[in-house]
């Protein structure tokens, strides 16, 4: 299960609680729970196989939310990578022009301090100042899924050797 802007799926993707059969190939494996999954067509899950392979672009479902800039990493974040674990809307962010890779839910441990905590934050309609709060809220150990994740929840990405995060509330 290797995704190219997706570190942790095993960890960090929304996956069928056992071996179920796939919605596309019908091959019975563990898959990602594509229940939740936003698009025209609605199906259960999905392996890892048929996702890598774009079997979502045909069926119009699109796991995830990024500004569409007509390259080919934005068309493989959109409908080839599994979805970020979040409930809301939360957009894959974009920076000058070039496509993070999902790291993990943030912890504390992720950061030296709170300094540079804020100092990764990708700023939209908030900026660093509005979410100086976020920091308190971070779970002070490293999380192994995104089941030991809370209420709020920081995503955190990287970009060469940079770390960049946004945030999202269940
Ligand atoms: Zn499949």
């Amino acid at each position: 299960m290797e995704f190219e802007y997706f570190k942790y799926p095993e960890k960090f993707a929304f996956l069928t609680d056992g071996p179920m059969p796939c919605s596309v190939c019908l091959d019975i494996k563990i898959c990602f729970d594509a229940g939740g999954y936003p698009g025209m067509n609605d199906i259960e899950c999905i392996c890892a196989s048929c996702l890598k392979a774009g079997k979502l672009i045909d069926l119009d479902i699109e796991p995830n939310m990024i500004l569409d800039d007509g390259s080919e990493a934005a068309k493989t974040i959109t409908y080839k990578t599994p979805s970020l674990p979040t409930w809301q809307d939360t957009v894959w962010p974009t920076i000058d022009g070039k496509h993070p890779v999902f790291e993990c839910i943030a912890s504390k441990q992720d950061f030296t301090n709170k300094q540079e905590f804020l100092g990764c934050f990708v700023e939209d309609s908030q900026s660093k100042k509005d979410v100086e709060w976020l920091w308190d809220s971070l779970p002070d150990k490293k999380l192994n899924s995104y089941k030991e994740g809370g209420d709020v929840s920081v995503y955190l990405f990287s970009l060469e050797n940079q770390k960049y995060w946004v945030w999202g509330a269940n």
